[in-house]
């Protein structure tokens, strides 16, 4: 049995592990997708203190190591259930079941979809939810993207340097995101913004060849011809595991305060996963770390 599984490889559940380690623990890392999290789809992270510039696939790779170097024991295998309101834990995946007095639920959070026609039908045949990963199959052509934060203004600067032409679509007149990156966005020709507009339709048989969009302010539609819809519209929590077990409030987020302690003994949710106001990676690895230190407090009192 370990002291501990922690749910998920981002910069919140590895912080936990290095911070477990150093208690003296025994954790287990189960991650189902990709280590760094969403980190490893950042193309530059230029706000994490102490660093200048990192790519954040750099960053989680410099995370994996110092773990891995302390002895943690990481799986990639994606966990299917798990019952957490009994004294010990279990997290089965496909590949086993794993038991600990301590469960840190450190899984982040996943894209939102557009919800618009052609979406689903063409998610990987020209709509896809990462620039960093998909960007370079779209060399020298002309894509969008859509969302209005951070994410969809690095993403619409990174696409600018590979695509002939980047369509912004943004639903409102003014950027979620930080001026620095729009007062950047704004300078590159090759950047079409399109403020007040929402995506209506991907259109194409086989692959992406168009998106519809509507200005919601006129009515208007504008038929955009692209071979690429890169989808940024912020995240939403991927709770639904812990459905019935952990607390979450209305968006479906769970319910932890600045201590990560859940409604469950012994289980704590860290990271962007939790109820919190910023959800950035220098506060998913602080959660990291409260997470560890709460757990090792818990783990400490079964023993007194
Ligand atoms: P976000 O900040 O929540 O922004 C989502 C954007 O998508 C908003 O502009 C929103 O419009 C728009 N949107 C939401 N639902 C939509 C829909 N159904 N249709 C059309 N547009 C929709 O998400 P994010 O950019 O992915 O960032 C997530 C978090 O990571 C944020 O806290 C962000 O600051 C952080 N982040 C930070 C950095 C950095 O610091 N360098 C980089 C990336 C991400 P409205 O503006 O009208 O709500």
């Amino acid at each position: 049995m370990y002291d501990m599984i922690i749910l998920g490889a981002g910069p919140c559940g590895l912080t936990a592990a290095l911070y477990a380690k150093r208690y003296g623990l025994n954790p287990l890392v189960l991650e189902r997708n990709i280590y760094g999290g969403q980190i490893a789809n950042t193309p530059e992270v230029e706000n994490y203190p102490g660093i200048k510039h990192i790519s954040g696939v750099e960053l989680a790779m410099a995370l994996y190591d110092q773990v891995t170097a302390l002895g943690v024991e990481i799986k990639l295998e994606a966990p299917v259930s798990c019952r957490l309101d009994t004294p010990v834990k279990e997290v089965r995946t496909q590949q086993g079941a794993y038991e600990a007095p301590a469960v840190i639920i450190a899984n982040g959070a996943r894209r939102r979809k557009l919800g618009c026609p052609g979406e689903d039908r063409l998610t990987g045949l020209g709509v896809s939810y990462c620039a960093t990963c998909d960007g370079s199959f779209f060399r020298e052509q002309e894509v969008a993207i859509v969302g209005g934060g951070n994410t969809a203004l690095e993403d619409a600067l990174f696409l600018a340097n590979i695509c002939r032409k980047v369509h912004l679509i943004h639903r409102r007149d003014q950027f979620r995101g930080n001026k620095i990156l729009s007062d950047a966005l704004l300078r590159r020709e090759n950047i079409q913004v399109h403020y007040d507009s929402v995506p209506e339709e991907i259109g194409g048989e086989e692959r992406v060849d168009r998106l519809t969009i509507r200005n919601v302010k006129t009515g208007d539609t504008t038929d955009l011809p692209v071979t690429g819809v890169f989808v940024a519209i912020g995240l939403e929590p991927d709770n639904e595991m812990f459905a019935g077990q952990v607390e979450t409030d209305r968006a479906g987020y769970l319910l932890a305060g600045e201590d990560c302690k859940t409604n469950l003994e012994g289980v704590f949710a860290a990271g962007d996963t939790r109820t919190k106001a910023l959800r950035q990676i220098v506060t998913a690895a602080a959660d990291g770390a409260v997470a560890a230190f709460e757990a090792a407090n818990y783990i400490n009192s079964l023993n007194e």
